[in-house]
């Protein structure tokens, strides 16, 4: 078993603290890489506390992993000591269902290995994630990194990219469709890039008035602010999609009112409670609800591809590890600038 420091929550009620683990050696498909970055997620957050139930501790969060090989095993064939590499969300699935056959791991039918708070697929060992100092791996759950991009902003592509890039592709969002995102924060930032790239007009609908200016400045169109109601009567039964990353309760039936007829409100955030949705909301217009989970590992990679190619990356504002409960307080205030990713450097 190979040494690993990282940070751990013990419990939902207390603050992460350091935790030395272990990890598996480096099996004939696995290859072992030195975390650089790893970006924090509204879901770190979520688990941590166990907002979303089944948390299992002690919990290592960080899904937005990049790093630094240093090992391969002795099959592997896609990476070579010294590549960059990425791990997301995902570190294994069952491979042979069919939606693991079909690229949609994170759809996996048996159940897929989550990065952290979750099992490897032995259904046993828990998974340990991105805040820590090294990660081994299958070689088919890692991603190529571009060496031309900036490291820190590429590590949130592994999540917040993935899982707004991969909506816009499935609902083939692109040139005459008018596109809301709803809330500016890690998701909602890449959702106004890759909106904006694929040709769409974009419009961001924030709470908050402060990032109207880093909206337009991300590439939106327009901004409306969803708490004062003369605005958002401008853009009743407007939109094509709007794309959902809020983290906390809100109301649908609002959001749903600003849809056109067969509009789509595409959910990624996950708010812990359920929501209420009126029947009517829907049926007037023919409107739907839907969500979406992250992206398979071959979307994953084509998505960090289209980035390095067209120099897209996450703003990112850079963390020491020891700063990690303010940034959680900081994120819970919808004040994020727009990914706090944390320099492994500082473990
Ligand atoms: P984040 O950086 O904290 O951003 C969330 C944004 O939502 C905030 O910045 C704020 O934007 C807005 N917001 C917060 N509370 C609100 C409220 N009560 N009403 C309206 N807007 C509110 O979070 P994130 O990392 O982007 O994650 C967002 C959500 O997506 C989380 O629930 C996370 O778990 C989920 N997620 C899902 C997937 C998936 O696969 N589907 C993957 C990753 C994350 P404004 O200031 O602009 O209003
Ligand atoms: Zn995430
Ligand atoms: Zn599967």
């Amino acid at each position: 078993m190979i040494a690993t420091k990282g940070y751990a929550a013990q419990d939902a009620h207390s603050d992460l603290a350091p935790f030395q683990f272990e990890r598996r050696e480096v099996n004939p498909h696995d290859v072992q890489f030195d975390i650089l970055y790893c970006g924090v997620c509204h879901s770190d957050l979520h688990q941590i506390r166990d907002e979303w139930g089944g948390s299992i501790f002690p919990m290592v969060p960080g899904h937005e992993i990049v790093g630094r090989i240093t090992a391969v095993g002795t099959h592997v064939t896609k990476f070579k000591v010294g590549d960059l590499a990425g791990v997301g969300c995902l570190v294994d699935s069952c491979r042979q269902c069919a939606n693991c056959q079909e690229g949609l791991e994170q759809y996996c039918l048996v159940g897929n290995s989550q990065t952290y708070n979750g099992l490897e697929q032995d259904g046993k060992t828990p998974t340990y994630g991105g805040y820590s100092n090294l990660i081994v791996v299958h070689e088919n759950f890692a991603l190529h990194i571009s060496k031309t991009l900036d490291l820190a902003g590429v590590a949130p592509l592994l999540c917040a990219g993935i899982t707004t890039y991969s909506p816009l592709k499935h609902w083939k969002v692109g040139k005459g469709h008018k596109v809301a995102v709803l809330g500016l924060g890690g998701l909602g930032h890449m959702a106004v890039k890759f909106a904006v790239a694929f040709g769409a007009e974009v419009t961001m609908l924030s709470t908050s008035p402060s990032k109207e200016e880093d909206a337009k400045r991300l590439g939106a169109h327009k901004f409306v602010l969803t708490t004062d109601p003369d605005s958002v009567k401008d853009v009743k039964g407007y939109f094509d999609f709007i794309i959902d990353t809020v983290s906390a309760p809100h109301d649908y039936n609002l959001y749903l009112s600003l849809l056109r007829t067969n509009g789509v409100h595409i959910c990624v955030g996950a708010p812990p409670t359920p929501a209420e949705i009126m029947g009517f909301s829907l049926i007037g217009g023919r409107k739907s609800i839907a969500g979406s989970g992250i992206g398979g590992i071959a979307e994953t990679q084509e998505m960090l591809d289209y980035c390095a190619e067209h120099n897209i990356l996450s703003d990112v504002e850079v963390i020491s590890i020891k700063d990690i409960q303010t940034a959680y307080d900081r994120m819970l205030k919808g004040d994020v600038r727009y990914r706090f990713v944390i320099d492994m450097s500082s473990l």
